[in-house]
Order: C-alpha cells, then structure tokens, then sequence
C-alpha cells in the first residue's frame, strides 16, 4: 500500500499509472540548450473511498499556468465552433435572455464570445487578456479561488451558470475551488463543467491524457461524492464526442434546487460494472508497449534513411516523447499553427517547434507523426496527400 493520501478525502490512495519523471507540459524552451527547470513526479493513484484519479505529486499551479501559458484554445477552429455551440445551448437550457454567467479560464474568448446576456471572465493567463480586450468579454485577469469569488460576488455579480472547460481536473486544490464557485452562484443557479471523462480515457486508451495538468480523473460516483461535500449534487451530465476525446459535460446545482435528468441514472448504470482500477493496472502495460513500439518504429525509419516530422506539439505529446526517449536523433522537428510555440524547443527532448506554414515544404515522401490524434479529420482535410505514423489507437501508417 502506498503512503500517498487522496487530496480530497484522506483516504490512502494506491498507485496505478507512472510515467516515471516528466517535464511540465507547458514549460516550452527558448533555445536547445536551455535546462528543463520544472519536473514532476507523473504517478497516478485511485481512492477506492471516493473513486478520484489522482496525481500523486502536484506540481504548483503558479509554475502550470506561468505568464507564457501557450495553449489558446479559440486559435482551433473545431474549438470555437464548440463553444458556439455550447453558448446556445446553454443559453436556451437555463433560459440566460436576462441572466449572467461567468466561464473560470474562457482562455482567448471559450463560450463568454458567443452569449448574449451579461457575462464576466476569470482568466489569469496574461497572453490572453489582450484578445479578451479586443473581443469585448470581460473579465477580471486573475485566477479563480474563494478569495476572488467573495470579491467578485460582493463588487461585480453572482451568476446564474458558472463555466468551466478543462480546467477541473488541472486543479490541486479542489475544495478551494468549489467554495468559490458557491461564493458567486446564484442559489439556484447551475455550475457546468467540461472534463475528459476518466472512464472513456480509459477504455479509449488516450494514455497522453495524463500529463501535468491531469491532477484529477472523474467518474461519475466520484463526481457526485465532490458535489455532496459541497452541498451540490449532479443534476445531468452530457457526452461530448467532438473536442479532446471522449468528454462529459456535467451539470451540477444546490441539492433539490433543480430535478434531476434521467442522465445521470442512465450514465451511473452503464458504468456500474466497470472495474477502473483492474483497467488502469492494464493501461500501464499498454503505454509500455507503445512506447516500445513507437521507438522502434522511429529508429527503423531514422535507420532506413527515411525523413521524419512531427505534427502539432502539443502539451500531451511532451509525456509519450518523453516516456519513450525521443530524441532529435529520431524526431528532429515537429510543425505547430499556435504562434506562441513556434520557435520553442519541448521540454525534455529539446525538438525545436516550426510554423505549419512550414510544413508545405517537407518532401511529399516524408512520414509525419499526427500528436493531435483527436482532430486527425481536420488535420488530414488540411494537409492532403501525406503519409502518417499515429500511435493511436494502435501503430499505424494512414494516408490523408
Ligand atoms: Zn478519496
């Protein structure tokens, strides 16, 4: 038994996934002899008491989100059109004509663009702040925890849905976090979350899915047992296939403030049988064999004199290329559209990072490895006649 104890509830907690030391995902280099100067500890652990996923050693929030945080999500285009989406929908499911809602972390603009009624922002990546300004979406440049909510609550306005999209389970402090949105939720007002869904991670096989800014893995029990501590209870939930993998959109409100959707039932009862633990020992023996078999693949193609690059650096391909040792000997570059990582190197392996732009000039007969496996459709629209190595859900040669 390990001696780790879950950070929500103080049981002990038993290692499930380790992948061993990683760099923070985040933490681009400016050059390739720069020092990767954030490590963590990347092991996972599973709380029978509440059924919480857990990374066992949290990095420091501060270091997570540092001032050159680069992911600005509205840069995809499949991201905004999700946002549009979910903007209308929530706007017509809690009737928000004459409401409010606040998004904690709408990055460059999240579902805060697209409504119509009085909304404010909590966003305390400072790249972002100017594109807020420039799109008219308040907000307030600072992160959210009990402390910003109590002001916010006092000077601005509660809202009648709280939003938040991936940011959940990057969190270490839970507790903190849920205090303070009750501190700015009207008392019958709804907190809706986005989070990948721990258990279609899982079964999905999207071992990239934990990196840095994975501390937590929802089921929906655990779900639930979060929302009781706080006086809240899960009142419906919604799968979203679309945007980074398998996700669930939960809908949480005060106990008996609002009915409950058949959903939620519904949702509990198709996983009741799932053995998540067995299935994340399994899991571990998985990355293992990939991790294998994707080094292998690259030093026969480095071997065979093939060229080889990269597509989309993204934050969850710092732990396979890191996991695995892959090195600029065997991936010596890997194209990127986000302006801000362009000319930065990825922790760890030290792979420089070029504009896409870029990517026109690689010869026609190069393989070119796909990170962002979930928007494979878009990409293969984008950059037809190519030859692809994806590492998932298996090790395989695709054409676009
Ligand atoms: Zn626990």
């Amino acid at each position: 038994m390990s001696s780790y104890k879950c950070h929500l509830c103080g049981s002990p907690v038993e290692a499930v996934v380790d992948l061993h030391v990683q760099p923070l995902a985040n933490s681009l280099l400016d050059s390739p002899d720069a020092i990767d100067q954030n490590w963590y500890n990347a092991v996972w652990a599973w709380c029978r008491q509440c059924e919480l996923l857990q990374l066992t050693d949290v990095p420091d929030a501060s270091i997570v989100f540092a001032g050159d945080y680069p992911y600005l999500s509205g840069q995809s285009e499949y991201m905004n059109q999700h946002f549009r989406k979910t903007a209308k929908m929530l706007y017509d499911k809690y009737d928000l004509s004459m409401g409010r809602a606040i998004e904690i972390g709408p990055n460059d603009g999240g579902i805060l663009q697209y409504l119509s009624c009085s909304v404010l922002g909590f966003e305390p990546a400072e790249a972002c702040w100017p594109i807020l300004d420039e799109k008219g979406v308040p907000h307030r440049q600072m992160k959210f925890d009990l402390r910003s909510a109590r002001e916010t609550a006092a000077v601005w306005f509660k809202a009648d849905v709280v939003y938040t999209a991936n940011t959940l389970r990057s969190l270490k402090d839970l507790r903190d976090f849920f205090m303070g949105v009750l501190e700015v939720l009207n008392d019958d007002g709804v907190f809706v979350v986005e989070d990948p869904y721990i258990i279609d991670v899982v079964n999905r096989n999207e071992f990239d899915q934990f990196y840095s800014e994975c501390v937590y893995g929802f089921t929906i029990t655990a779900m639930q047992n979060i929302a009781r501590m706080f006086g809240m209870e899960v009142i419906d939930v919604d799968e979203l296939t679309d945007n980074h993998g398998g996700s669930l959109r939960w809908h949480m409100a005060r106990v008996g403030k609002r009915p409950i959707s058949p959903n939620v039932e519904a949702l509990k009862v198709a996983n009741s049988e799932f053995a998540l633990k067995d299935k994340l020992n399994r899991f571990q023996q998985m990355i293992d064999d990939i991790s294998v078999l994707f080094v292998d693949e690259l030093a026969h193609l480095r071997d065979t004199g093939k060229s080889v690059v990269g597509y989309g650096a993204t934050s969850k391909s710092v732990t396979l290329l890191n996991y695995a040792n892959v090195d600029v000997e065997l991936l010596p570059v890997v194209y990127d559209t986000t302006p801000s990582k362009v000319g930065k190197f990825l922790p760890g392996v030290h792979i420089p990072i070029r504009d896409a732009k870029e990517f026109a000039d690689v010869p026609r007969d190069a393989i070119c490895i796909l990170f962002p496996y979930n928007h494979q459709r878009e990409i293969f629209e984008r950059e037809k006649g190519r030859r692809w190595l994806v590492y998932f859900p298996k090790l395989d040669y695709k054409e676009s």
